[in-house]
């Protein structure tokens, strides 16, 4: 049996590791520290690696650093936390509109085009 904590309980989590190591280089150690804090509220909580990359980027609190490597994926919504992408646009020498990247309004997730992300990092700001 598992329990999925409200989010309101890993952002408290979130903030309190954060606190005490005031950063992780990796989502998998970020992770590692918030479910073993959830643990302590309930044995049976559990978070995904893909939801505490979300909280932790949506929190307000936390400066998420990405690494980028080229690839050829493109993105429709932010690949941090999941919310609506902005096209950056450029004028080719011709005088063109080219999307040359993507910026997320919502984390400030910034990429070029043909860009993802493949390792996170996690900073505490306030
Ligand atoms: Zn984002």
């Amino acid at each position: 049996m598992y329990r999925i904590p409200k989010e309101e309980e890993i952002r408290g989590v979130l903030y309190k590791v954060l606190r005490r190591h005031g950063s992780f280089s990796s989502l998998n150690k970020l992770r590692h520290a918030i479910l073993e804090e959830l643990k302590k509220i309930n044995e049976e909580y559990t978070v995904s690696i893909k939801r505490a990359r979300i909280i932790a980027a949506r929190a307000g609190f936390v400066k998420v650093n990405v690494k980028k490597k080229h690839g050829k994926k493109k993105f429709e919504k932010c690949p941090v936390c999941g919310g609506k992408l902005r096209e950056i646009k450029n004028l080719s020498l011709l005088g063109k509109e080219v999307v040359v990247g993507y910026k997320c309004e919502l984390c400030k997730y910034k990429g070029k085009i043909y860009e993802v992300p493949v390792r996170y990092s996690f900073h505490l700001t306030k």
